[in-house]
């Protein structure tokens, strides 16, 4: 901890101080993009989509080149009425963001004041710890035995300053899951005034019977947030649209502070053109669907702990005497760069996003070459 200034010593400063906790926030290190000495390496390292996007979200997205000069819809209406019809959602239970990432802050803008509390999982998404930290609020992160976040175990760290539950389903970076009856037990088991927060960003991967978005949850009660992102399975990462699911007085809160033209006009056409093709998405969904059990198969076979996943990409575990990061630097060589995760206290894992068959093919061979040598 960075020594915690009093308002007092802060107003007799030599220069402009950070309010006490901002300093011992860690920075977000974002999966690689680059591979040193390799011409057009293939980028498995953010959970991006391999196909790239839509043709019609391209197309519109071009479309825009004339509107450059104006302010988007602050409502993003075009964008509401596509999400509302698409998904069946009353639009005034709607909030869209620059990414869910927004989102996620202005949650934790709204709900926590310093000394109150999130509780996450133990390997949760980075974000939440950094939007909770810049409110000044205390993070709490239950274990994941198995790499699968436990019901009871975020309970347990529940007391009367937590404001705010996140679970990730499917989690990112181990890709399991939460079953639609675990989430309505943790939801139950939640005192009313604590917000569960879903972050479904990769839901539309999931085929396990018993995975839910949590969506008709979070219409039958006061206190469930769901986020939802076109970066993943939209292949729209670049521009930035995520949007969330909530009861109206929340709604009504996040409205309040969220910066008035958050998703600019590119990105509301191309959101709307890409919810609309419904064979791309099917396409994207059925690529990770077919190679998800050959790479977990074949990687188990080489003597990789993989742990089994709902999303679009996988974890894996190195035996003892094979490093992570060694791994990671011997792959990059051969053009494949994957994400090590030292940062998330895993660092004898690897997360590779799930590719097209000649990346998955050559990560296989690359990895079973990695662990021979
Ligand atoms: C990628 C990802 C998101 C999406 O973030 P955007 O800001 O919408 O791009 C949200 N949550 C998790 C856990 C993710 O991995």
């Amino acid at each position: 901890m960075t020594e915690t200034l009093s308002p007092d010593a802060r107003a007799r400063a030599p220069r402009p101080l950070p309010k006490p906790g901002i300093l011992d926030i860690a920075q977000y290190v974002p999966g690689k993009s680059a591979a040193e000495g390799v011409v057009d390496p293939v980028k498995l390292s953010g959970n991006e989509n391999i196909l790239g996007s839509s043709p019609k979200a391209r197309e519109a997205y071009a479309s825009a080149i004339d509107q450059l000069h104006l302010y988007p819809d602050g409502r993003a209406n075009i964008l509401r009425e596509a999400v509302s019809a698409t998904f069946k959602l009353p639009p005034q239970n709607l909030v869209f963001g620059c990414g869910s990432d927004e989102l996620i802050h202005l949650i934790a803008q709204v709900f926590l004041e310093p000394g109150d509390n999130i509780v996450q999982a133990e390997y949760a998404f980075g974000a939440y710890a950094i939007a909770a930290r810049a409110c000044q609020g205390e993070v709490r992160s239950a274990p994941e035995p198995n790499f699968r976040i436990e019901v009871d175990g975020l309970l347990e760290l529940v007391d009367e300053r937590t404001r705010l539950v996140f679970v990730t389903n499917p989690a990112n970076p181990t890709g399991t899951f939460l079953t639609g009856e675990e989430l309505r037990r943790l939801q139950a088991a939640l005192p009313p005034g604590v917000a569960l927060v879903i972050d479904a960003a990769y839901c539309e991967f999931a085929d396990d019977p018993n995975f839910d978005i949590g969506l008709e949850l979070a219409q039958e009660v006061e206190n469930v947030i769901v986020t939802r992102t076109f970066s993943k399975l939209h292949g729209l990462a670049a521009l930035r649209v995520g949007w969330a699911y909530a009861p109206e007085p929340i709604i009504d809160a996040v409205e309040r502070i969220r910066a008035p033209f958050n998703v600019n006009i590119p990105a509301q056409l191309a959101a709307v053109a890409s919810l609309g093709d419904e064979e791309f998405q099917q396409k994207s969904i059925a690529l990770v669907r077919q190679w998800r059990p050959w790479l977990v198969q074949q990687l188990g076979g080489i003597g990789l702990d993989v742990i089994p996943s709902q999303a679009n990409f996988i974890l894996v575990g190195f035996p003892p005497g094979k490093s992570a990061a060694e791994a990671e630097a011997f792959l990059a060589r051969r053009g494949l760069i994957i994400r090590g995760l030292a940062g998330y206290g895993l660092p004898n894992h690897l997360r590779l996003t799930i590719g097209r068959e000649e990346h998955n093919r050559a990560m296989v061979e690359a990895l079973a070459d990695f662990l021979k040598a």
